[in-house]
């Protein structure tokens, strides 16, 4: 069969043309970076675990009216996703005090915050993704004050449901960044949650121990990387179903 065309080749991800108009395929890959690209690695098996955690993640969202780009997962590192107008902003949503919050304030990692804070992205890697403020977004056209209200309306639905979630299987779910895309349907457009929901974009700690289950073991070197993201897919019950063999299989099959 033909390759795709490919569009768009990210830190984590590929973007292929889908098989019809408005249609995206994009691929997960095992290369992880952080701190802006300065530390580049691979995790193996991160790339179909990340593709199953965000497949059930974005699926439980939607079943509580959440709008997703997500239609469906194609195969182990593969899912098809409508095409949508990424808006450049990473919307980060924070429940404990962990990373950049720590570090610039001063806050204890580990302390609950007395309620969930949002905090804006620009999303330019030239610039090292700097926080702005809502007067940068729509001063400079990134989204409108009603995209905006939209975003933020979804982002605490996914955050409530999201921490019970995870908390019904013994994890904290600390932080995490969403992106959101416009989408065009009939001339009427709506902001759509976009790119993935996994343990590369949230922190997610064991609620007894604080054992950290995400993507900081790679960023702190604590090892056993691939051990987290395999115990965020057990917990929620979708280990792929050969087990860990099934991770470092055949990278793309229809
Ligand atoms: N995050 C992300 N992509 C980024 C920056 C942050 O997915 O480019 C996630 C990160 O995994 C964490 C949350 O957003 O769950 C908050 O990250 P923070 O601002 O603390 O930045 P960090 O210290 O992780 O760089």
């Amino acid at each position: 069969m033909a390759r795709r065309r490919q569009l768009y080749e990210g830190k984590a991800k590929i973007l292929f043309e889908g098989p019809e108009p408005g249609t995206l395929v994009q691929y997960f890959k095992d290369d992880a970076t952080a701190f802006n690209a300065q530390k580049k690695g691979t995790i193996t098996g991160k790339g179909v675990l990340n593709n199953r955690i965000s497949e059930y993640l974005m699926t439980r969202l939607a079943e509580i009216g959440v709008p997703t780009h997500f239609i469906r997962r194609l195969n182990m590192r593969e899912q098809l996703i409508r095409e949508v107008e990424i808006i450049p902003l990473e919307v980060v949503v924070r429940n404990v005090a962990a990373g950049s919050l720590s570090s610039r304030l001063g806050i204890p990692e580990g302390q609950r915050l007395p309620r969930s804070i949002i905090e804006y992205y620009y999303k330019n890697d030239q610039l090292g993704d700097p926080m702005v403020a809502e007067e940068h977004i729509t001063c400079f056209g990134w989204a409108s004050t009603q995209d905006l209200d939209d975003m933020v309306a979804l982002t605490l639905r996914v955050n409530d449901f999201l921490t019970g979630l995870f908390l019904g299987v013994g994890i904290t779910l600390v932080d995490f960044k969403l992106e959101f895309g416009r989408l065009w349907e009939n001339e009427e457009m709506r902001i759509v949650l976009a790119d993935e929901i996994s343990p590369d974009n949230c922190r997610l700690w064991d609620a007894k121990t604080g054992e950290k289950m995400d993507k900081d073991r790679f960023r702190r070197d604590l090892g056993k990387v691939e051990e987290g993201y395999q115990e965020v897919a057990r917990r929620l019950g979708i280990l792929p179903e050969a087990g860990p063999r099934d991770m470092t299989g055949p990278e793309s099959m229809q």
